[in-house]
């Protein structure tokens, strides 16, 4: 079994650089969806400590902005060591609050850490441009400047790297933050502000409150308008919430939202390596990611041996504790999330789908589902238009490339979509027809620190990592000098 360890793991807020226990509110307990067991209780926060936070940020703002881009490297720097140094700490803690096997939440640690890698050197590359105006009146000079006080709040589905990928680059373009984590999964966000604070991050300039009312706690932010960008990753539904929230005040919205990502696979594929790719794109992060592969399209004449051959690999895999180094797949986030998969499964089945393997929720403590495979899945299934957040390979057969990109369009998303054939001219045919932010050709897996990710359609709005992530903390200023 990895170690547990939660001596490092602060039990409060972190407002103004300093950790505040908050004796007087309510706490929140944070559980083990493996074993039920309680891991830690910490401070639930009012909105008044948010409101506090804010002004912490805001306190903050100008002093961060004016330190220099390589001082701010730096601290991402420090900070990118730090993590690498906590690796096995940082990720048994994930491991133990969220789920995932202890050798993926090592693999999000160093996809974090890999968001700070890349924008301390971002951060110090920021330009802008100058130019004569055409009419020879004078010249016009674009420089960037940071977009001033984020609000960014994060999902318990990759604890730790949807944190990292908005902090390093407010970071390094010295936008001073408030980070509000999913509730399930506070643990591993309050580990890495200690470590920011170890990697000299000044005070106010990284915020972290933890609450069980979230709404309750970003609606009066966002009303007052303070906050000059929020930064969102969750559910389609919260976002268009929080979306409208931001309108009154302009405030800028990046968006990374729901997926319902078509995995397609054409009969000139070469199986072996789909069996990989597919099981890799479904079963990552136990299928809870956003660019899971939610609907496997696959050319009728493979389908039912890909199906059969999917099952046996499902069912070799061992389900377990994730902190035991021998299981493959961990529990869901809680119970509630195992009998929506249920409930999707049912109906996909009276609908007319095959159980290939798995489908059945196990009894016993943790919140475990199996992993499954369903053949003959129905287009008017729910799973088709609903994001299943679980393990769960719902197989979907076509008939030629015209239907496999309509059913593969027929979504109100737009996140990610995945195809696999030996054709070069079909694989770049059908990735232009895709209506989707990303696409892998013949891979399962497309995260990347390097890669603009992000949505079109109800996915989203904004980009997130890469070249382009950075311009979601910018604006640009125009100044005009006179040649005379
Ligand atoms: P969620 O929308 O329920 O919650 C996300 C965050 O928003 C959490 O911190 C939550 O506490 C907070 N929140 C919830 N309601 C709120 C409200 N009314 N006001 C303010 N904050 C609120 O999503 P989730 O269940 O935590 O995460 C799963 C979802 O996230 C899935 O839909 C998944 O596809 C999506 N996701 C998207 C990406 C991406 O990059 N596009 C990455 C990971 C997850």
């Amino acid at each position: 079994m990895a170690r547990l360890d939660l001596s490092n793991v602060p039990r409060g807020v972190f407002i103004g650089g300093e950790w505040e226990d908050l004796p007087d509110n309510p706490r929140i307990v944070v559980s083990n969806p493996a074993t039920d067991e309680v891991l830690a209780e910490i401070a639930d926060a009012s909105a008044e400590d948010g409101r506090r936070a804010v002004e912490a940020a805001v306190a903050a703002q100008e002093a961060f902005a004016a330190m220099s881009p390589q001082e701010r490297s730096e601290i991402l720097i420090r900070a990118h060591a730090l993590l690498l140094e906590a690796k096995e700490e940082l990720a048994a803690i994930m491991t133990a609050e969220m789920g995932k096997p202890f050798v993926e939440a090592c693999g999000e640690v160093d996809y974090s850490a890999a968001y700070l890698h890349w924008y301390a050197q971002e951060g110090v590359r920021v330009q802008g441009s100058h130019s004569q105006a055409p009419s020879g009146r004078g010249q016009i000079v674009l420089s960037r400047e940071p977009v001033g006080v984020s609000l960014l709040i994060t999902p318990w589905n990759f604890p730790l790297a949807m944190g990292a990928r908005k902090i390093a680059p407010a970071i390094a373009t010295g936008c001073a933050v408030v980070v509000k984590p999913a509730e399930k999964t506070p643990l591993t966000m309050l580990f890495l502000a200690r470590l920011f604070q170890r990697a000299g991050i000044p005070a106010g300039a990284l915020n972290v409150v933890t609450t069980s009312a979230s709404s309750a706690l970003t609606a009066p932010i966002l009303a007052e308008g303070k906050v000059r960008h929020l930064s969102f990753t969750g559910s389609t539904r919260v976002g268009s919430l929080l979306h409208g929230q931001c309108s009154e005040h302009m405030i800028r919205t990046s968006l990374e939202l729901g997926g319902n990502a078509p995995f397609i696979l054409f009969g000139d594929a070469d199986i072996d390596s789909a069996l990989t790719e597919v099981t890799a794109a479904k079963l990552r992060n136990m299928g809870e990611a956003c660019t899971a592969a939610n609907r496997i399209l696959v050319q009728r004449e493979i389908a039912g041996e890909f199906a059969e051959r999917l099952g046996e690999r499902f069912s070799a895999l061992r389900l377990g504790d994730g902190l035991d180094e021998r299981t493959d797949l961990g529990p869901m986030i809680d119970r509630a999330s195992c009998e929506r998969i249920q409930g999707l499964v049912n109906d996909a089945v009276a609908k007319g789908a095959r159980i290939v393997t798995g489908g059945a929720l196990p009894e016993g403590a943790g919140s475990f589902y199996p992993p499954t495979v369903l053949a003959d899945v129905t287009r008017d299934a729910r799973l088709m238009s609903e994001e299943i957040f679980g393990p769960v390979a719902a197989i979907v057969a076509f008939d030629d490339e015209d239907d496999a990109v309509a059913v593969a369009n027929d979504t109100e998303y737009g996140l990610a979509g995945y195809l696999m054939t030996e054709s070069l001219a079909r694989a770049m045919r059908v990735s232009q027809r895709l209506e989707v932010g990303m696409v892998g050709i013949n891979s399962g897996i497309i995260s990347d620190a390097a890669a603009p990710l992000g949505g079109v359609k109800a996915s989203g709005l904004g980009r997130e990592g890469g070249v382009l992530g950075i311009d979601e903390f910018l604006e640009y200023k125009y100044t005009f000098i006179p040649n005379s």
